[in-house]
């Protein structure tokens, strides 16, 4: 046991460890140096220097909604594990706690979604989304309908499904060939109307999609995804009429609605899914993140009752399984999460939360590296330019430095995606918190010095 890495090592030897034997998610170059994160309680974080931060990204990125440390999810956890770890939903087996939660995502669903594909998160889910998607056409006899349409900008994963159906081409660079069969639309991204040529956004898009379903053969076509508010993209909400509108040309043309809501549901965006309130209506909702708050990782893939029908029907079997599929623990955490979303009011407070940020933040909107703040709920997209009028964005070079600076001088912990610097604190996040956060932001984008490309000291 005497050379097994724990927190109580230094925090420079755990660096080196790290360096040493870890590959990260979307690791970056080797850079230097590591934060490397121990604890965790409500909104505060420390790292492994005891250094406290408070956590304005939610563990890790639109996760922690409940807030860190919250023993009501340790002990759900912990009397899980004594009674039942796991036991596979695969052949005629599953557990009671997957059954619970599926009961309650149906509940809170709209009325055509009451079954549940449970993932170990939100790739897995998105990857689940398409092969049903394709099997439901197959199972009516259109085995030709296997397109996927998906757009720029989007994120839904890294595995291969999910990763070609993301709009980022890094995602797909020098691996191979990725899935075929998908197709990439523009996403609405009204602060770039250079991009409708003039047009308004909604009708251009419109029209980009009639327009690319002509060109594949509706026939062709099995389903569309896309989040209903763009979150790896920037912190994007679209025109109201948008979802709309897609959503009935694609009814026309018998294809199906994938809504991905890995980041949206369960409160971020104050409401259980955003899809509804946005008029997607979709055939099939992916979610994960704030499903557990990121105490056990955890997806969903809620499906409409006719596909589980078709699919499924007769002496038809979905031969797709993961061995942790309705892992129990997992399950445990996700009620007894969804317990605290809701007697702690947290969706009224992911709005109360996003109301303040509009507030405190809105003393940067004068500041000329800000191009534009879009504020959903509890999260928010501040996107950085080098010129207003262009609304051409900063390297990621200078992006990067800003969060890196919020780190170093405030002690808070943010990202940027691309030129947007992101904010999704956990929902618990409170008054003074956002303030803080928001006059700390204000600080640092000041001190952007746009002609020499850095930030000025303090
Ligand atoms: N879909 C969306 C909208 C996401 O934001 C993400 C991750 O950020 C995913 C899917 C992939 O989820 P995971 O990282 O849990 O595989």
């Amino acid at each position: 046991l005497s050379n097994r890495p724990t927190p109580e090592l230094a925090a420079s030897e755990l660096e080196a460890l790290d360096r040493r034997h870890v590959l990260h998610p979307h690791q970056r170059s080797q850079r230097s140096e590591r934060r490397v994160i121990v604890r965790g309680q409500g909104s505060t974080v420390w790292d492994a220097n005891g250094r406290k931060l408070l956590d304005a990204l939610g563990g890790g990125i639109w996760v922690a909604q409940v807030g860190h440390g919250r023993a009501e999810l340790a002990e759900a956890a912990a009397e899980q594990a004594g009674q039942l770890a796991q036991f596979t939903g695969f052949f005629e087996y599953g557990n009671d706690k997957s059954i619970r939660l599926a009961e309650r995502l149906a509940a809170l669903a709209p009325a055509n979604i009451n079954r549940t594909y449970f993932t170990c998160g939100g790739s897995e889910g998105v990857d689940t989304a398409i092969k049903l998607a394709r099997l439901f056409h197959h199972r009516r006899g259109e085995p030709d309908r296997n397109w996927i349409i998906a757009r720029h900008f989007g994120y839904h994963g890294a595995t291969y499904g999910s990763g070609t159906a993301t709009g980022i081409p890094d995602m797909q660079v020098a691996v191979g060939p990725n899935l075929p069969n998908v197709e990439k639309v523009m996403p609405p991204y009204p602060y770039h109307m250079e991009m409708y040529g003039g047009q308004n956004p909604t009708d251009f898009l419109i029209n980009e999609l009639s327009q690319t379903i002509e060109r594949l053969g509706a026939r062709n076509i099995a389903a569309m995804i896309g989040e209903p508010v763009l979150g790896g993209g920037g912190v994007i909400p679209p025109p109201d009429d948008y979802w709309p509108r897609v959503r009935k040309l694609l009814r026309e043309h018998g294809i199906l609605l994938i809504a991905d809501e890995v980041i949206t549901a369960f409160g971020r965006t104050g409401t259980w899914f955003d899809s509804e309130p946005r008029g997607m209506s979709p055939d099939i909702i992916t979610v994960a993140k704030g499903i557990t708050s990121g105490y056990a990782p955890l997806g969903a893939v809620m499906v409409d009752d006719e596909i589980v029908e078709t699919v499924t029907g007769g002496e038809h079997s979905f031969f797709h399984g993961y061995t942790y599929s309705g892992h129990p623990l997992a399950c445990a955490v996700a009620l007894a999460n969804l317990d605290l979303l809701e007697k702690e009011g947290l969706l009224e407070r992911s709005l109360a939360i996003g109301a303040r940020f509009r507030t405190g933040l809105a003393p940067a909107a004068e500041i000329p590296v800000v191009g534009d703040i879009r504020v959903v709920g509890a999260t928010v997209g501040i996107e950085l330019v080098v010129n207003r009028e262009t609304r051409e964005g900063v390297s990621m070079d200078l992006a990067l430095a800003v969060a890196d600076d919020l780190y170093e001088t405030h002690n808070v912990i943010t990202r940027n995606y691309g030129p947007t610097l992101v904010l999704s604190p956990p929902l618990v996040f409170t008054d003074q918190e956002t303030d803080r956060t928001s006059a700390a932001i204000v600080e640092v984008l000041r001190r952007v010095d746009l002609a020499a490309g850095r930030i000025a000291p303090r």
